[in-house]
């Protein structure tokens, strides 16, 4: 496995913040897929190439006026 520079920035990206495999800790690049329940909640389904292993994620974004700049 190999891990890029992670820059600070990346953190605002909170859709991504989770993305390593929760059993073998595999860095995930991208959903297989992401469903969108509403304009605060998206769902994403992750597979892991390295071990095959299935999970998904929900992402709540906070209202707009308490996201810091
Ligand atoms: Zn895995």
């Amino acid at each position: 496995m190999t891990l890029h520079a992670e820059t600070p920035a990346r953190t605002r990206l909170a859709t991504y913040s989770k993305n390593h495999c929760p059993q073998c800790g595999e860095w995930l690049l991208a959903p297989d897929w992401s469903e969108y329940f509403n304009e605060r909640c998206v769902r994403h389904t992750w597979s892991c190439q390295a071990c095959s292993y299935e999970f998904e994620t929900a992402v709540f974004f906070a209202p707009r006026e308490k996201i810091a700049a």
